[in-house]
């Protein structure tokens, strides 16, 4: 492809959702001024950048910048990047913030990603269930965890079709040897947008700061070849043991050490048998779905690693 072709293809990408018009038009156009006024090319993309703005009566800024990658949900695996999208609403969550207007959860064929919407990018309000085409978006990531972040400059483009929400979950399942620190009862910065865990009443970016309780269990798992590492939230945590935050609360306060919790759970929880499922973060599984198995599926193996040790 020339450059000439080139320009005109990122351009009518640009376009495609403003003005009817074909990828040869706006090659002509560019050819004129290249090849007859003797226009650089990039003056010339700019001149009928404009032209094409006023026939669609938009501003610069409304326009998507065109030759955007499309991205599937499960491929985004770096910050930073200017991306289009095509999704389905999955699941809107409360924000925490009043910067933001909306957050939740985006699906398509390969999986699943968070999305944010910030109040101050005063887009339309996207509803559950809807696919969307985002053209536009800017890929974020937060300890591994990648999401994208709609902006003023974001198309939304309601679509009609239904998209079957694909499934990037794995599961892992095991023996639970262990209940790593930072689990039980935690405290997480209150900033917004860092929820890290405190360390000794310190956050790593925020330094000394009030933190808010939670409830989660950072596990290992062991099928007797693989260990796995798991990380339960809330309600996951309270799911599995029947304690809720409240209750934690209580038993810190009880006890004056918040680390009692954690104690209760090692005690209730260690070397039963456990499947998780859950979407992976790193060399996490964060748990969805816990359940508790009898024995290990996988009785065989354990009994052959245990005949050979
Ligand atoms: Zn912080």
């Amino acid at each position: 492809m020339s450059d000439i072709q080139q320009t005109a293809q990122q351009l009518h990408d640009q376009f495609s959702e403003h003005l009817d018009v074909d990828v040869e038009e706006i090659e002509e156009r560019l050819e004129q001024y290249v090849d007859e006024y003797k226009i650089p090319l990039d003056e010339a993309r700019r001149s009928v950048e404009s032209h094409y703005l006023d026939e669609a009566g938009i501003d610069r800024d409304e326009l998507g910048r065109g030759g955007n990658p499309t991205v599937q949900a499960a491929d985004v695996d770096a910050p930073d990047e200017w991306v289009d999208i095509t999704a389905k609403v999955v699941e809107l969550w409360e924000p925490r913030s009043d910067s933001v207007a909306q957050v939740g959860l985006l699906g398509d064929e390969s999986g699943t990603i968070k999305f944010t919407k910030w109040a101050a990018s005063d887009l339309d309000e996207l509803e559950e269930g809807q696919v969307y085409r985002l053209g536009n978006v800017v890929t974020d990531e937060y300890q591994g965890r990648y999401s994208v972040k709609l902006n003023r400059t974001t198309t939304i483009t309601e679509l009609e079709e239904d998209i079957e929400v694909g499934n990037d979950e794995t599961s892992v399942e095991g023996a639970l040897v262990d209940i790593q620190s930072g689990s039980g009862l935690i405290k997480r910065c209150p900033h917004e947008d860092c929820t890290r865990v405190l360390q000794n009443g310190r956050c790593s970016e925020h330094g000394e700061v009030e933190g808010e309780f939670d409830l989660r269990i950072k596990g290992v798992l062991d099928d007797g070849e693989d260990v796995h590492e798991v990380i339960l939230n809330e309600e996951a945590t309270e799911a599995l043991t029947g304690i809720s935050l409240e209750e934690a609360k209580q038993q810190a306060m009880d006890a004056l050490d918040t680390t009692v919790v954690a104690d209760e759970m090692r005690e209730m929880l260690l070397g039963q048998y456990y499947r998780v499922t859950g979407p992976t973060l790193g060399r996490y599984v964060l748990a969805n779905e816990v359940e508790e198995l009898s024995e290990p599926t996988d009785a065989e193996s354990v009994l052959i690693k245990a005949r050979s040790m």
